[in-house]
């Protein structure tokens, strides 16, 4: 039997400028086209590693993806890869579509 490790994602709030959860246990490659569609939309999302299954339903109702959202809000404000980023463009990677005029 393979179990395939399993990942959360989750979304940006706009408004409260927080991560909470949008989907959980999927497989890395539905993790990641998930991800995908959010940011068509505009949407920031992430995705994290999910060490099992989680047994509840809905992703807003689960507390093991709303800890992940919160750790991963707090990595928002207090990012200790930081200090790396702020050497490269200022702007966050979302794509490379912005016009270079
Ligand atoms: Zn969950």
């Amino acid at each position: 039997m393979t179990q395939e490790s399993l990942r959360v994602v989750v979304s940006l709030d706009p408004e409260a400028q927080s991560f909470r959860p949008s989907a959980h246990n999927l497989t890395a490659s539905q993790a990641v086209d998930y991800a995908q569609s959010l940011k068509r939309d505009s949407v920031e999302a992430k995705i994290a590693d999910q060490p099992k299954k989680h047994r509840t339903e809905n992703p807003n109702d689960c507390r093991q993806c709303k800890k992940t959202a919160d750790a991963l809000t707090a990595e928002l404000y207090n990012s200790p890869g930081a200090q790396d980023r702020s050497e490269q463009n200022l702007a966050p990677a979302t794509g490379g579509k912005e016009p270079s005029a």
